[in-house]
């Protein structure tokens, strides 16, 4: 079985004794074993730092987007292997798959294309000169220029080539050194993925070092200049932060959580209308893609009172057509969950939900023979529609997510009663709402938007430009206050400000003039 390697100081590296064993989550067999016990996590820190720091901030942004090009084009020429890779060691669908490793290749490309615009200068000034004092020979200037440590980049299961991706293009073009590391049980996509980085020869020595699998001192390493992007469980997030060398260092760390994004059918939108269409259409994705696991994935669907009854039935006949099984049998669009601990998880919390009054109308808990599944193997989780016909006292709709193909259908009786509830999830990445109506969209979307890190309105007459609310998007915004983590990724340039130090130079102007010269301007 194939023993994956971690990618430090230059040198494809394995760690000591039998590590930990990634499988197959259709059929339960072991794919490959990864250890990352007794590697030097401080000399890694050091190395990205003492080599990949200087590289990336000698070049420009023209420079690192055209790196970032570079890379784009090594994923997209291995893209087959690694949709084949996502298949077997997440479990995706190979239209999952895909999501995620043209996602990855697609963030690359879309941040090359940004260094590409930002031209020739090394750093941003943020803002105007600022005349301080009488004369105009005292004078401001902000600059944003790149912190001078690693970029440690913690991912999560879920998405094992876009993660490493979205999060290393922001480091990069802001000019930081990256380590990586992905969670060890989808591992493999991610090891696959930086191999052909590393082979295309475009990164410069240090600015890419991968970890697959336990990340062991590192997070207890990092300084004053470092930065700490976390994507998981709210839980491991709050533990991170809360390391001693964390708060003593002020190492600053972006957060991004658990949330429980909701749909919302406007009151305006009738049945079978093009805009109720879209929204069903929405839901279904959100439930079926990548069985569930998306962060940004509809967890709450908010409906009129008066047409809860229709939407479940259309809800249930159309994902009563979905197929879960292996990814590689013909006709699957649920594939299994990543893992058994993500099993049980779900099953436990479908159990929670129906014991606080939850009605099941599709699905549920049960087991699952999977379509091309070996007898009794897999974790395979049915899609699953709860209905909540008390939104108010069925509380656990509101606190926890259910990290599978499930969502949970709740009426609601007025704008004002909606905003209300949307918000009791304490912060989410993203919420729609779906209408045809000004003031619906001015009262909903605004009444929700201090609760999210996106806001979409949707439509019938947006055409094929709407890729639904589960795509994040390189320019814009993803992240969420809240239980969402209160973390800010992505959004263009606003996604390179977590690697930037943002500095106020003050005095002589022509001298700052001077230094300033070459900057680009925010
Ligand atoms: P998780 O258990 O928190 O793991 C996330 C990452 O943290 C993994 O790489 C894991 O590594 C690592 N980790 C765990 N303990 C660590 C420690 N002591 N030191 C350093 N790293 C540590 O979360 P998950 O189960 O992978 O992901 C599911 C959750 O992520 C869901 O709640 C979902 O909502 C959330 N999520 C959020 C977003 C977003 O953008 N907001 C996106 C995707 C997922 P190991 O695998 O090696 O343990």
């Amino acid at each position: 079985m194939e023993a994956l390697k971690s990618y430090l100081a230059g040198q494809w590296v394995s760690g000591e004794g039998k590590g930990q064993t990634l499988y197959d989550p259709s059929t339960e067999e072991p794919l490959a074993t990864t250890s990352t016990e007794g590697l030097n996590f401080g000399a890694a820190r050091d190395y990205g730092a003492a080599k990949g720091g200087p590289a990336l901030r000698a070049m420009t942004f023209a420079q690192r987007g055209e790196m970032l090009l570079a890379l784009s084009r090594a994923i997209h020429s291995k893209r087959d292997e690694l949709i084949e890779v996502g298949m077997k060691n997440a479990g995706n669908t190979r239209s999952d798959a895909k999501f995620d490793v043209d996602g990855a290749s697609g963030t690359l490309a879309a941040y090359g294309e940004l260094g590409k615009s930002l031209g020739d200068a090394t750093f941003f000034t943020d803002g105007e000169p600022i005349s301080l004092g009488r004369s105009s020979r005292v004078s401001g200037q902000h600059v944003l220029v790149p912190r001078r440590g690693v970029a440690v980049h913690v991912n999560a299961f879920n998405f094992p080539a876009w993660g490493l991706a979205e999060k290393a293009a922001c480091a990069w073009l802001a000019g930081m050194p990256v380590i990586s590391k992905p969670a060890t049980a989808t591992a493999m996509l991610t090891v696959r993925m930086s191999e052909a980085l590393v082979a295309s020869g475009a990164l410069p020595e240090g600015a890419l070092q991968m970890i697959a699998g336990p990340s062991g001192d590192l997070i207890d390493r990092l300084g004053p200049q470092d930065v700490l992007a976390f994507t998981g469980a709210g839980s491991t997030g709050a533990m991170l932060r809360g390391k001693k060398n964390v708060i003593d260092n002020a190492v600053r760390v972006n957060v991004e959580a658990d949330s429980l994004n909701a749909a919302i059918l406007g009151a305006d939108v009738e049945r079978g209308s093009d805009t109720w269409q879209l929204f069903i259409a929405d839901v279904v994705r959100d439930v079926t893609q990548k069985a569930g696991q998306k962060c940004t994935a509809i967890r709450r669907v908010f409906v009129p009172a008066a047409m809860v009854e229709a939407v479940c039935e259309d809800l249930v006949e159309r994902l009563g057509g979905a197929v879960v099984g292996s990814p590689f049998a013909e006709g699957v669009t649920v594939g299994p969950l990543a893992t058994a601990a993500q099993l049980k998880d779900v099953r436990a919390g479908l159990d929670r939900f129906v014991q606080a009054g939850a009605k099941v109308l599709l699905g549920g808990s049960g087991a699952v023979q999977g379509k091309g599944a070996p007898e009794g193997k897999g974790y395979f989780v049915a899609p699953t529609l709860l209905l909540a016909s008390n939104a108010h006292e069925i509380k656990i709709v509101h606190e926890h997510e259910v990290f599978g193909p499930s969502t949970t259908v709740l009426p609601y009786a007025s704008n004002d009663e909606c905003v209300a509830l949307v918000a009791r999830a304490g912060g989410g990445l993203v919420s729609t709402v779906y209408t045809d109506d000004r003031a619906v969209s001015a009262e909903v979307a605004l009444g929700i938007a201090a609760y999210h890190g996106r806001v979409c309105v949707a439509n019938s007459r947006m055409g094929s430009g709407w890729l639904g609310p589960g795509t994040v998007l390189p320019q814009l915004l993803h992240g969420g206050p809240g239980r969402a983590g209160g973390g800010e990724e992505l959004g263009g340039v606003r996604g390179m400000q977590l690697y930037l130090q943002r500095c106020a130079l003050q005095g002589f102007g022509p001298l700052i003039e001077g230094a300033v010269a070459g900057a680009k301007r925010l």
